[in-house]
């Protein structure tokens, strides 16, 4: 399985640099050049390790540092920082911030390389997910199929993906901003109903052969659970 690194770097000179020999080492490379974005980047694509600038405009490295070690689904993943010379202090810093370890700008590529096989030892092996279920519904990831117990559910792409993100995380309310970002996109325009229309295709094609687990939180957006609150249910038919 393909190691993903992360690059959180401002400068497109140094991250062009990095990707460009990173992905010939074999791995599957993300840069992103905005600290406001880094942590729903992180979050979003789960890499074996981050590279993560020292100084970045909006949000430092230190307090994505700190932000990333507060959050328990993305904390473990081993960090190591880059900073300028004569930002001595700042190493100190970047460590007790959580940083695993820190290389100093101009850097040589083979160490940093060397220094990232380091941190991927401690990393785990990325798991391949192959199926993910709820009660009687069941996604099979490898194939793109979904089943409800024995019967085969066609979906549209769009569909499959908005179940799927239900899917990952039972109980939890999306909010149709959230689920338009990221089923269909940031650079795609497209009203919040177009999400209720998509819903409503996925809920009848998932309910022909079982009861409706997809909940609408009125004002809120939409999850997947058990609870059978009849009135907001209701309101989607
Ligand atoms: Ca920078």
């Amino acid at each position: 399985m393909q190691h993903t690194i992360m690059i959180i770097e401002d400068e497109e000179a140094i991250s062009l640099m990095l990707k460009y020999n990173l992905e010939k080492e074999g791995y599957n490379v993300v840069v992103e050049s905005k600290g406001s974005r880094a942590i729903a980047e992180v979050e979003k694509h789960q890499p074996s390790v981050i590279l993560l600038d020292w100084m970045l405009p909006e949000l430092s490295g230190v307090e994505i540092c700190r932000l990333i070690r507060s959050k328990p689904d993305i904390k473990n993943i081993p960090i190591i920082m880059l900073t300028a010379k004569g930002e001595e202090d700042d190493k100190v810093k970047g460590l007790t911030a959580g940083a695993d370890d820190y290389v100093t700008k101009p850097f040589s590529i083979p160490e940093l390389m060397a220094r990232v096989k380091t941190q991927l030892r401690h990393s785990p092996e990325p798991q391949i997910q192959k199926e993910i279920s709820f009660k009687d519904i069941k996604m099979d990831l490898v194939e793109k199929k979904v089943f409800r117990g024995e019967n085969f559910i066609h979906l549209g792409p769009t569909e499959f993906r908005l179940l799927k993100m239900l899917l990952e995380n039972p109980g939890k309310v999306f909010s149709r901003e959230y689920l338009l970002k990221n089923v269909w996109g940031d650079n795609i325009y497209v009203e919040s109903r177009t999400v209720d229309v998509h819903i409503r295709r996925l809920r009848r094609s998932l309910n022909k052969f079982g009861i409706d687990y997809i909940r609408t939180v009125r004002a809120s957006g939409y999850s997947i659970d058990d609870n059978n609150d009849t009135d907001e249910s209701l309101e989607n038919n």
